[in-house]
């Protein structure tokens, strides 16, 4: 092979590895250059909450440093690609004020867990309790999860990774409306991105809809394997909904038992 070739296909290469980058994170469009714009641009693509609880433990992390953006990111500005790290991504962040979501927050909960975890659950949005801490599901149905991760299948919640579709509060719990996810659910992926886990559990319709882009309702696709940038995704009831009807919780252990199987850990047939 002479020379010239051989650079071309390492070119062919290069490009092929950063486009499959940027789907992993995904992003659907690249806009080019046109002869009067600027430089080549990438575009990324962008709760059912309850009362008070006893506190779930802190799970240790890595401080994430303050930003204190010169100019606060407004609606129109999608989440940047290529996050090198979860802090990153917490940092491109920053004092987010990208929806209306913003105005009413105490604090944005980013997520917590282990940077590597093999498991990811995702839920909807912070609740009242994730608003006053800045931590996912710490509230009555952060207790229940909790006790999932720990009593059902036996390991720490700081063993896995934990997060929401959108990273503030909505007011009165209600669910994140479409713009709120458009703006916000960049950053989730980015987070899925980084984590690389082997399974993914989205608790509740509006994580299992958003991030498998159907219309689909969990009561239909709960217990099925699907897929989202080629990691399995286990969709199944928002702890919130077995809090209200605790006769369902048999359908969340039959669930996690797919997930336990698929990651090759033990399971019991007891709950
Ligand atoms: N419900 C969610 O979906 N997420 C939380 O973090 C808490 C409650």
């Amino acid at each position: 092979m002479n020379d010239l070739k051989k650079e071309f296909l390492e070119i062919v290469a290069e490009v092929r590895a950063h486009l499959e980058y940027q789907r992993a994170l995904g992003v659907r469009t690249i806009e080019l250059p046109t002869a009067a714009a600027g430089p080549a641009e990438v575009r990324p693509a962008a709760p059912v909450r309850e009362t008070p609880a006893r506190p779930v433990p802190a799970v240790p992390q890595r401080p994430v440093p303050e930003r204190k953006p010169a100019a606060p990111p407004t609606a129109a500005e999608p989440p940047a690609a290529r996050p090198a790290s979860l802090e990153a991504i917490r940092e491109e962040i920053g004092d987010c004020r990208r929806c209306k979501l913003h105005k009413g927050r105490n604090a944005i909960v980013f997520g917590e867990g282990d940077p590597k975890a093999a498991i990811v659950f995702v839920g909807e949005g912070p609740g009242f309790e994730e608003d006053q801490q800045g931590r996912p599901f710490v509230g009555a149905a952060g207790e229940l999860l909790t006790k999932i991760i720990e009593n059902a299948m036996g390991l720490k919640r700081a063993d896995v990774y934990i997060c929401n579709i959108v990273k503030c509060r909505p007011p009165d719990n209600r669910n994140p409306e479409p713009d709120e996810v458009e703006a916000c659910i960049g950053f989730v992926k980015q987070q899925i991105a980084v984590i690389k886990p082997k399974v993914i559990v989205t608790l509740g319709n509006v994580p299992t809809q958003n991030l498998l882009k159907t219309k689909q309702g969990i009561t239909r696709m709960r217990g099925t394997w699907q897929e989202f940038n080629g990691i399995p995704v286990m969709p199944t009831f928002h702890p919130s909904y077995l809090l209200r009807s605790p006769g369902e919780k048999g359908k969340v252990w039959e669930d996690i038992k797919l997930v336990m199987k698929k990651m090759g850990m033990p399971v019991s047939e007891k709950k």
